[in-house]
């Protein structure tokens, strides 16, 4: 007989989780961890949304996506759950570093995003930072290296890529451009771009905007690879 080589091993690891859940309408339907089910539950999370459907059982494993749904459609936990179950599957620790990153277009949004994930995330053992402008620099810098998560305005991260002796992202597994059209629309394409270049490109991208432009297509033709395009409209 033959010894598995390592390739082989990921691979099969990879395809436990490569089943479709188009029926799913729970949480509890869904291929993720007790420890993130729970959380669910006592935060009232019990049913999926349109988007959170749609989208999930493809992030869940692995795939690219473009989420196209309106503002108050649920995209948060839409892309809160594969950051947490991918960090999860990988045994995610201290030492693995930055392993996901979330970039929000401004500082309040970032915050209802880290709320999220505290809320959602709380009986997981990861760490996560708000790299966002307006707080002390300095302080960020010493920790960042610490964190397994990092909710991010573009300007603010960029800077740390720059500034920040020994920053180190080359473990990432999943980037989140959350309400890309606004970042495109405050001006943030080209940090935007010099993010992703200094990214590895072995990773998840996942892609959420509220609308569907030509500008937002042609970030998705950088950034994503073999992307599933998900829309989901209102039905009235
Ligand atoms: P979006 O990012 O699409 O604008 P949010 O993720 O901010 O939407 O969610 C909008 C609201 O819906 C929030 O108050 C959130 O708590 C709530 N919500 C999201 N998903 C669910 C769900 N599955 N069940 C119940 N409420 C949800
Ligand atoms: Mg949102």
């Amino acid at each position: 007989t033959t010894t598995k080589n390592d390739k082989e091993k990921e691979k099969e690891k990879d395809n436990e989780y490569k089943i479709d859940y188009p029926s799913a309408t729970d949480f509890k339907d869904l291929p993720i961890s007790q420890l993130t089910l729970k959380a669910l539950n006592e935060s009232k999370f019990l049913k999926l949304t349109d988007i959170q459907r749609a989208s999930l059982p493809h992030t869940l494993c692995g795939r690219d996506i473009l989420g196209a749904a309106k503002t108050g459609s649920g995209k948060t936990l839409s892309f809160i759950l594969p950051i947490l179950e991918t960090l999860w599957r990988n045994r995610w620790g201290r030492d693995d570093g930055i392993g996901a990153i979330v970039l929000s277009p401004t500082r309040e949004l970032a915050i209802q995003i880290f709320d999220v994930l505290k809320a959602v995330g709380k009986y997981h053992t990861f760490s996560a930072g708000l790299i966002i402008g307006g707080r002390n620099v300095q302080q960020e810098k010493d920790k960042i290296n610490a964190m397994n998560i990092l909710i991010a305005t573009p300007g603010r991260l960029l800077q740390h890529m720059d500034e920040t002796y020994g920053f180190d992202c080359s473990n990432l597994k999943i980037l989140v451009l959350d309400e890309a059209d606004r970042i495109l629309d405050l001006g943030f394409s080209k940090c935007l771009n010099s993010i992703v270049e200094n990214l590895p490109k072995e990773r998840q991208t996942l892609l959420f905007s509220a609308t569907q432009t030509k500008s937002i297509r042609d970030l998705a033709r950088l950034s994503l690879q073999e992307p599933e395009y998900i829309s989901v409209y209102e039905k009235d």
